[in-house]
């Protein structure tokens, strides 16, 4: 049901020197609203929520959250259910931001609950409590990341991909995308995520997930923290997207983006090194960023 909408994904070549070649992969471009990785994430768990008889899709999510997006679209698409359980109950009495009106508009059911219960939201009986209150239900995890979001990412790179590249990059936030990733990759490609959280524990959830050994995950250029920011950082999304006419958004793509023109400025990489950057969309958040 999904293959229809990813064909014919562009490519566009950002340096192109004797040093390096950088290209960027538009996944962005699949869809406005089931964009990037989150297409990939999703697809397999849609497929298996179909085949056991769901009506209803519920998932977690921020108020600003590319993954509520993207579930409340594809959800629509193929005719589910859907049910968004958003951070933070204070903002049930606030007019809804464009990410979650977008959400209602497509049918999504919002409930606002409040930190400290997000807090629960994995755990057994949390879970057991929503599956009672909400039978016939296919649970999504916050994130989009689990077994069956890993299985979609590994359809990211193409034998194109893997033929024509030395090191693929991509924005980390909980690692599944980069999972799948480094599980698709060629033993002689090399990963680098660029978290856009601070800290090391994504590495370790990660080795836990893949034997494999050719990637890395840095948080040099996390700024901070998640959705932190800084003028310097817009300051580059801003001239990048003027200068090669590439949409960015600040949380995951702006700051992978930094990190690697700033590392190849560096002339940390290998003399002559083929870089595929993956642009993993998330350009809804921009509107209610504003
Ligand atoms: C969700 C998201 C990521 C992070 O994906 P994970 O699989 O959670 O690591 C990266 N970029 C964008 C634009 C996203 O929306």
């Amino acid at each position: 049901m999904f293959d229809a909408l990813a064909q014919q994904i562009p490519y566009h070549t950002l340096i192109d020197t004797a040093a390096v070649r950088l290209d960027v992969k538009r996944l962005d471009l699949i869809h406005p609203q089931i964009s990037g990785n989150k297409f990939y994430k999703l697809k397999y768990n849609l497929i298996e929520a179909q085949k056991r008889g769901c009506a209803r899709i519920l998932t977690f999510g921020g108020a600003f959250s590319n993954h509520i997006a993207a579930t409340a679209y594809a959800a629509h698409r193929f005719n589910f259910q859907s049910i968004g359980i958003i951070r933070g109950e204070e903002l049930a009495d606030r007019p809804l931001n464009p990410t979650l009106s977008t959400a209602q508009a497509l049918g999504m059911q919002l409930e606002f609950i409040s930190r400290a219960q997000y807090r629960q939201k994995d755990q057994p009986e949390f879970i057991q409590a929503l599956m009672q209150h909400y039978p016939n239900t296919y649970i999504v995890p916050e994130g989009g990341t689990n077994a069956l979001a890993i299985q979609g990412s590994k359809e990211i790179l193409s034998n194109f991909d893997r033929e024509q590249y030395d090191l693929i990059c991509c924005a980390v936030g909980t690692g599944g995308t980069l999972s799948g990733l480094i599980e698709s990759s060629a033993e002689s490609q090399q990963l680098l995520g660029f978290s856009a959280l601070k800290g090391t524990f994504l590495s370790e959830q990660i080795r836990g997930l893949t034997q494999k050994t050719n990637w890395k995950i840095t948080d040099d250029y996390c700024f901070g923290g998640y959705a932190k920011s800084s003028p310097r950082l817009l300051n580059f999304m801003a001239s990048f997207e003027e200068r090669y006419q590439i949409p960015l958004e600040p949380i995951y793509t702006a700051k992978m983006l930094y990190g690697l023109f700033d590392l190849i400025e560096q002339q940390a990489f290998a003399q002559g090194i083929r870089i595929l950057a993956l642009h993993t969309g998330g350009l809804q958040g921009r509107l209610s960023a504003k």
